[in-house]
């Protein structure tokens, strides 16, 4: 007999929604419950303890420490990378790229000329 166990609590649903299809890329089952509730009542989220993420037990353990992992990963990926800001040597404009482009060439989109993102 298997049940069902809550492994995370999120207080939107767009939240828990990616947070399931993150699990279900690994293999994990995964049902969300009373994100209707919340979803058109979103002053009910506290009463209801939000839209609760739940795995069949004997898969609980492994998708708790997933969720774990991808919360710190993902905070750690915020605070370590911030965005690049820097002028255009072309047109003198400030420009702004996601870290994960440091390093690269990108197109000013101002000028529209070739830039260096800096290291
Ligand atoms: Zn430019």
């Amino acid at each position: 007999m298997t049940k069902l166990v809550t492994i995370a609590t999120f207080d939107f649903p767009p939240e828990a929604e990616a947070m399931r299809l993150l699990l279900e890329a690994e293999g994990f089952e995964v049902f969300i419950t009373d994100d209707h509730l919340v979803g058109t009542n979103w002053f009910l989220a506290n009463a209801v303890g939000g839209a609760k993420i739940q795995v069949i037990d004997s898969k609980a353990d492994l998708a708790r420490k997933f969720v774990e992992q991808t919360r710190n990963n993902t905070r750690e990926a915020a605070l370590d990378k911030p965005d690049v800001t820097f002028d255009c040597e072309e047109c003198g404009e400030s420009l702004t790229f996601p870290s994960t482009r440091r390093g690269y060439v990108e197109t000013c989109r101002h000028c529209q000329k070739f830039v260096d993102v800096p290291e």
